[in-house]
């Protein structure tokens, strides 16, 4: 269910289980936007009966942070525009070309291009792997973004940060609010860390061991103190002001 944080802008926690982040809901009086696309058709259904249920617009655009499969993977089961940055674009043609076999899985985590961890959720949320379908964003941008949804404006911008290279963050000034995606996370891809799904417990504790590039973040950190908000959400945990969220960079 979406929980409302402002007049205007509504969050549907995080789904552990299967890796399902932040979804966000920003209701404009012309158009409503949703940022991130859900996992999978099913989780796509899902958000579409809790809109129906708690009475919210359906969305006209549906726009996504980074290429993650948790965070893209629902953008073809949605009636709407869908917007995703350059980058996130060109990357999820890519892989919308890959196959889901165990072996061509096994294939990308020796070459480096997946992670254990994204394809042991994805095992658990599509049991019939027959059923993933990737497909690129209708419309895409480089650098920035704004969308009028009449009297609130969604103000996309290539961030990148220490998560991945095609991060895009959503700021919203009407509501001083600002949605990061992952963009504060570290990254999980290219660093030595282990993922076992018989042991999600070592989860946490396997992710502190990875370490912040520390240029990427002091650059990542600078463009979000230029922007005047005062909450934001994340990918995976939830909402935080803007102190916490740098507080968070300075105790790791
Ligand atoms: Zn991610």
């Amino acid at each position: 269910m979406f929980e409302k944080i402002t007049d205007r802008i509504y969050v549907q926690p995080p789904q552990p289980y299967t890796d399902r982040p932040n979804v966000g809901l920003i209701v404009g009086d012309k158009y409503t936007l949703l940022f991130e696309a859900g996992n999978s058709e099913k989780n796509v259904q899902q958000i579409k009966a809790d809109l129906a249920a708690q009475k919210l617009p359906m969305p006209d655009f549906v726009a996504v942070s980074h290429w993650h499969w948790d965070h893209t993977f629902g953008l073809h089961a949605w009636n709407a525009v869908t917007i995703a940055g350059g980058k996130t674009n060109r990357q999820l043609k890519t892989v919308s070309g890959w196959e889901w076999d165990d072996k061509s899985m096994k294939a990308r985590e020796e070459s480096g291009e997946d992670i254990v961890f994204c394809n042991e959720m994805i095992k658990r949320e599509y049991p019939d792997r027959s059923l993933i379908q990737v497909k690129s964003a209708d419309i895409s941008f480089e650098d920035r973004m704004t969308v009028d949804l009449g009297g609130i404006t969604c103000n996309f911008i290539h961030a990148k940060g220490p998560h991945a290279d095609d991060s895009v963050i959503c700021f919203i000034p009407q509501e001083k609010f600002v949605f990061l995606g992952d963009s504060n996370s570290k990254d999980l891809y290219g660093k030595p860390w282990k993922f076992d799904i018989n042991h999600e417990e070592n989860f946490l504790s396997e992710v502190e061991k990875i370490p912040y590039d520390r240029e990427l973040v002091d650059e990542y950190l600078s463009l979000l103190k230029g922007l005047d908000f005062e909450k934001c959400a994340d990918g995976h945990i939830g909402v935080m002001t803007k102190q916490e969220l740098f507080d968070s960079f300075s105790t790791k």
